[in-house]
């Protein structure tokens, strides 16, 4: 039987760059969107995303829980 040949290593994501949906967010000064929180880790630009009880960095997994 012929040996199947199977590609290892599906097309991962780079870390380096954060996903092209965080571009569209422009940071003018020290004006950013308002209700959005920088991630502490990835520092400004990277905004953290909403979620029902907490926010958290698409781009480090970094998550603050949200005090009502
Ligand atoms: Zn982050």
């Amino acid at each position: 039987m012929p040996k199947k040949i199977v590609k290892k290593g599906k097309k991962k994501r780079k870390p380096k760059k954060p996903s092209k949906r965080w571009e569209k967010y422009v940071i003018e000064g020290e004006k950013a969107i308002p209700n959005k929180k920088f991630c502490p880790r990835c520092g400004s630009g990277i905004f953290l995303v909403e979620a029902k009880n907490r926010i958290y960095c698409g781009r480090c997994h970094y998550t603050e829980f949200l005090k009502k």
